[in-house]
């Protein structure tokens, strides 16, 4: 078996992983990252941007929340069901992490929020070409990586930690498996978990979460997070936390980004029984659009409008512009519509009548009747006298064809797996920390009790380069405890 010694081990070189390395780096630690995929970044790779709050582009446009602000915000949201101790350490972390990022050469154009209400904490990530959109977090990852390179930090591709090390009450070290399939044996002081979760382990995601993929889920599902880091920690004997999926609400399959934004519109939406059961106004808040969908019959609803509000997106456009997918109308709804359908994509439906429609979704037809009926009434005297939805978003539903998209809840990944407290230490099941193991991520994100805090935008990834900022400082600080 190959030897390797550290000071630190970081299990990956995602968003955590990367964060964690600098900031032990930076504390004088030498340290080894073993990643599994053959890129580093991870689900970061994906995203917009973290959280930050009190950040200088935060002060000089003289946007809140400050920090006392968003704790409480946070607090209230989860109505104390969390860690108290660790939202503060994240949120006070917060404050000087996107300065920090800055200073590491990551480049953020102006914080935004993501839907109306929200806050102004989410730091969009500016890519090296065009405008800040999907993936363009990806450029944070790439500056973070060429740093962790440059601080002379290894970084070893496609190869998975296996195992981890622990000496009597103490960790040791871990066992990974390099890309020919050698056990490398790696000592160290201190090892940080950061393995990203299990959105793409279907297994665990029922396990643990309840949700079956596929047939009432339709979640991201990055490659490589399996839920490794979890199962390493709770072998070492880590305790388990809450464990749910970071909710949205997702059409099954690819779709094209200016259509999808068409069936995202705060339109008529039902569940099966052909009932509301949103005010569609706040669509944009996908957790809240999610967890509402997550309460219906076979958590599936369907997102409905007729051909006068299809042509009225493809003239005055749309009502509500997204962050993510900034289009403001769309040109070629039929176009682009027939050449998903050619291509077999089977989620959206269209029909000459509502009756029709109804037996293609399998929606009940006499439900589905009234409530058409019910709410173009509400339409008609400009008030939704159920949900009181905005009176200029009322559009009656009763010109031919009618267009139906159906949705199931969505996620952008798991939540939670192992217990860590405020110093991201990993704690066991009678609550003791184990010397020299650490966590941080999505692995040990178990801040937002029962719905993704949205409502400070950033938060899953700013949780996750906080947190392994905390850990990264933290495993230094323990390694030179031991005199390292
Ligand atoms: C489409 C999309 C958009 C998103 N946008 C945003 C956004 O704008 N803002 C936001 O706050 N959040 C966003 N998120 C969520 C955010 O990206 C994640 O919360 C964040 O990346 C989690 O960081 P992490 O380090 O815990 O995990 P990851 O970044 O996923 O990193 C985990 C790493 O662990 C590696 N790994 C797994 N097992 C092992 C093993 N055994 N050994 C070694 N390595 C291993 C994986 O290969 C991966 O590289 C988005 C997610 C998605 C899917």
């Amino acid at each position: 078996m190959n030897q390797l010694e550290a000071d630190v081990i970081v299990i990956a070189g995602g968003a955590a992983g990367l964060s964690a390395t600098i900031a032990a780096a930076q504390a004088g630690a030498k340290v080894i990252v073993f990643e599994k995929g053959s890129t580093t970044g991870g689900t970061g790779n994906m995203g917009m941007g973290p959280l930050g709050i009190g950040s200088r582009l935060q002060r000089v446009k003289q946007m809140g929340p400050t920090k006392d602000e968003a704790f409480k915000i946070f607090m209230d949201y989860t109505h104390w069901r969390v860690d108290a101790q660790l939202v503060r350490a994240y949120i006070d972390k917060a404050a000087t992490t996107i300065d920090w990022l800055e200073k590491l050469g990551v480049e953020f154009v102006e914080p935004a929020t993501y839907f109306p209400g929200g806050n102004f904490t989410w730091h969009l990530v500016k890519p090296s070409v065009g405008q800040p959109g999907p993936m363009a977090a990806g450029a944070m990852m790439k500056t973070l990586t060429d740093k962790v390179k440059e601080m002379g930090v290894k970084i070893l591709l496609q190869t998975p930690a296996k195992k981890i090390l622990k000496d009597r009450d103490r960790i040791v070290g871990v066992i990974a498996e390099d890309r020919s399939g050698e056990l490398i044996q790696a000592n160290a002081k201190a090892v940080v978990i950061a393995t990203g979760g299990f959105g793409n382990n279907l297994e665990m995601i029922k396990k643990q979460t309840g949700y079956d993929w596929g047939k009432d889920l339709a979640s991201f599902r990055i490659p490589g997070v399996d839920g490794d880091g979890i199962r390493m920690a709770w072998e070492v004997g880590a305790a388990s936390t809450e464990m749910s999926m970071e909710l949205i609400y997702m059409m099954p399959g690819e779709f094209d980004p200016a259509l999808g934004e068409t069936f995202r519109q705060p339109h008529l939406m039902v569940n099966l029984l052909g009932e509301r059961f949103i005010n569609e106004e706040i669509m944009p808040n996908t957790t809240f659009t999610g967890n509402a969908i997550a309460r219906q019959k076979n958590r599936t609803a369907f997102l409905i409008f007729d051909e006068a509000i299809k042509k009225r997106m493809e003239t005055a456009g749309f009502d509500q512009v997204s962050v993510v997918f900034p289009f403001t109308k769309v040109d070629n709804f039929d176009a682009l519509l027939q050449d998903h359908l050619d291509k077999g994509f089977k989620e959206v439906f269209i029909a000459g009548s509502l009756e029709e429609l109804a037996a293609k979704t399998g929606i009940d037809p006499e439900g589905l009747k009234r409530t058409a009926e019910q709410y173009n009434g509400f339409c008609e005297k400009g008030h939704d006298d159920i949900f009181n939805k905005r009176y200029d978003l009322l559009r009656p539903i009763r010109t031919p064809k009618f267009y139906a998209g159906r949705f199931l809840p969505g996620a952008y990944g798991s939540l939670g797996g192992i217990k860590i407290n405020q110093r991201t230490e990993v704690m066991s099941k009678d609550w003791k920390k184990i010397p020299g193991l650490y966590a941080a991520g999505t692995d040990a994100c178990s801040i937002y009790g029962d719905s993704y805090v949205f409502i400070l935008p950033g938060n899953t990834m700013g949780f996750a380069i906080n947190s392994g900022r905390i850990a990264g400082e933290n495993a230094a600080a323990y390694m030179r405890s031991l005199g390292g």
